[in-house]
């Protein structure tokens, strides 16, 4: 995903090798590099200004240091501004302390979020969690068939309206997965909701009654990270639609430029919880803003 930024910001900052004391026409010179960097990654323009201006900033007044080279405390500079516009701190995912946990899933048509829901399910799994997959997405005709395989492939029941009763209501659906996974002692509901291929009013409201109706300890944004500038609008649509307490970045073993993945955690002010970077089950981690850094970096 990040090659192309990856070679270019480890060029940048490797021409600051052998360089005695910066002065601040280099520091500005590299700023400029950089900020060239991350706009052809398709990274936000707000959030572009804001990183070269602290990098700037915090390479102008750095002190001298008998540990690192000039160029050397551009480097950590820069990676701590990475590390920081990425989210900081790891964010683990948030569970009650009374089961069951109730994580809803929302984003656009395409965007993963079915099949985050089975990577999500197996990776609790393997944890000792016992997940139930629930099916509110009833608008697409085969939305409940594929949950419900890759429910199986995740080894995890999934919950949906018994076939031949009409399309049936998500929010229904929704409330009564709770009392199944009440009942047959499940820990973690995972609500798929519907999808559109754009943000559209009756999405937002759909998924707002959903969430009404199970009160999420966790809502998910699920973002395909491959669909540039747009991810920002719809994390934006989404945000003041639904309401959202963390983003998962889908797609990320893609070519794109991933200017996205870098952008939405500062434009919306959630952290991403986890990555997904393939079409297998497996092909799912934990979200870590360092690691993310230093694989941009190089
Ligand atoms: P939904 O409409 O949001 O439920 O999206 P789906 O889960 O159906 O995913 C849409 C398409 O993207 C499917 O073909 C998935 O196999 C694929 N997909 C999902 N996540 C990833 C990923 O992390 N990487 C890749 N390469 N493909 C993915």
């Amino acid at each position: 995903m990040f090659d192309t930024l990856s070679d270019r910001l480890t060029s940048v900052l490797q021409n600051l090798r052998g360089k005695g004391k910066l002065s601040d026409a280099d520091i500005d010179a590299t700023a400029r590099e950089i900020r060239i960097a991350l706009l052809e990654a398709d990274v936000a323009l707000p959030v572009v200004r804001e990183f070269i201006k602290q990098v700037k900033d915090r390479a102008k007044g750095a002190e001298v240091s008998q540990a690192l080279n000039p160029a050397q405390q551009v480097i950590k500079i820069v990676n701590e501004e990475l590390i920081g516009i990425l989210g900081g701190e790891t964010r683990r995912l948030n569970l009650a302390k009374n089961p069951p946990s109730v994580i809803m899933l929302a984003g656009l048509q395409g965007s993963g979020k079915t099949t985050l829901a089975g990577k999500l399910a197996l990776w609790l799994k393997k944890q000792g969690h016992t997940p139930l997959l629930v099916a509110c997405d009833l608008q697409r005709p085969n939305a409940v068939t594929q949950l419900q395989v890759v429910g199986e492939r995740a080894g995890v029941t999934t919950f949906a309206p018994e076939p031949g009763n009409g399309v049936g209501d998500p929010v229904d659906v929704a409330r009564r997965s709770i009392e199944e996974a009440r009942r047959a002692q499940h820990d973690v509901v995972i609500v798929d909701t519907a999808g559109r291929l754009g943000v559209d009013e009756e999405l937002m409201r759909q998924a707002a009654d959903i969430r009404d109706a199970v009160t999420p300890d966790e809502t998910l944004f699920v973002v395909d990270a491959m669909i540039g500038q747009d991810a920002v609008t719809t994390a934006e649509a989404f945000r003041d639609g639904v309401g959202f307490s963390g983003v998962v970045l889908t797609k990320l073993d893609g070519d794109a430029r991933g200017g996205a993945a870098l952008s939405v955690r500062h434009v919306t002010g959630k952290p991403i919880l986890f990555a997904s970077n393939g079409e297998k089950l497996e092909d799912f981690d934990v979200f870590h803003p360092d690691r993310m850094a230093s694989r941009i970096l190089g």
